[in-house]
């Protein structure tokens, strides 16, 4: 696949067939088939961790929280007068 990885944007990548059925939770467009780009590395790892959906979940949290979680968290703390 000539698509980046994506967990962490390497390429090449292989497809990989999601064995659930939440490919809305990625914010990946699927079509007919559930498959997404990972490259070699995340795609053993996805493999080896047994549990596809959990794997997933962890990705996402990390992701979400990475992105703007922190920001919002110092802004609270920063705002005691109003
Ligand atoms: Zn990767
Ligand atoms: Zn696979």
């Amino acid at each position: 696949m000539r698509q980046p990885c994506l967990v962490c944007g390497r390429v090449p990548s292989d497809p990989h067939h999601l064995t659930f059925t939440q490919p809305r939770a990625l914010g990946y467009r699927v079509s007919d088939e559930f498959t997404v780009p990972v490259c070699r590395i995340h795609h053993r790892e996805l493999h080896r961790s047994g549990d596809e959906a959990a794997w997933w979940q962890k990705l996402i949290r990390f992701q979400s929280r990475s992105s703007s979680g922190s920001t919002r968290d110092s802004m609270a703390i920063n705002s005691p007068q109003a």
